[in-house]
């Protein structure tokens, strides 16, 4: 994805109130980020364990989520559990339910999404072999890496559908 800067993800969220988005913790070191390498930028707040957000390009336009990451799900995740994005698995506690509220109306009457992502939101990394889940036999897969990113991309795609009605 093309670098952004902090203007243009406090401005970018659809899903959050303006308060949120104003005061939310951006990742430091925005122009260090290996852009090229990601699909989205994805974080957790450090002050808020239970809030995540992700910014990623929807028809060339960038749009903001407001995640609620599942408190207290770790310890169910006795075996492995995998990344509905990047298709990664993790064992116990790498892989959280991340839900978002929609948009418009239908968040308006509660509606919202959920997903079980990389509780580090990495998924980008993990899809390149950039970074390895703890823990991890990663499955033997006969994707080129292309078709990987674009696995992750059309997933990560399909999500921001359901969340932006
Ligand atoms: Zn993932």
């Amino acid at each position: 994805m093309r670098p952004v800067t902090e203007h243009d993800i406090r401005t970018s969220f659809v899903n959050c109130s303006k308060g949120e988005a104003k005061r939310l913790s951006i990742p430091k070191d925005l122009e260090d980020h290996p852009w090229k390498d990601l699909d989205f930028l994805g974080w957790r707040d450090p002050g808020a364990p239970e809030r995540a957000y992700l910014i990623a390009e929807r028809d060339d336009v960038l749009v903001g989520i407001a995640l609620r990451v599942a408190s207290g799900g770790s310890r169910r995740f006795t075996s492995r559990s995998m990344c509905s994005l990047c298709l990664t698995t993790h064992t116990s506690g790498g892989v959280a339910l991340m839900t978002a509220r929609r948009t418009g109306e239908a968040g308006r009457q509660g509606n919202s999404v959920g997903h079980y992502l990389c509780i580090d939101l990495a998924c980008s990394l993990y899809t390149r072999g950039k970074k390895e889940a703890a823990g991890s036999g990663a499955i033997e897969e006969t994707l080129t890496l292309d078709e990987k990113v674009a696995r992750t991309r059309t997933n990560l795609q399909s999500f921001l559908d359901k969340v932006v009605a």
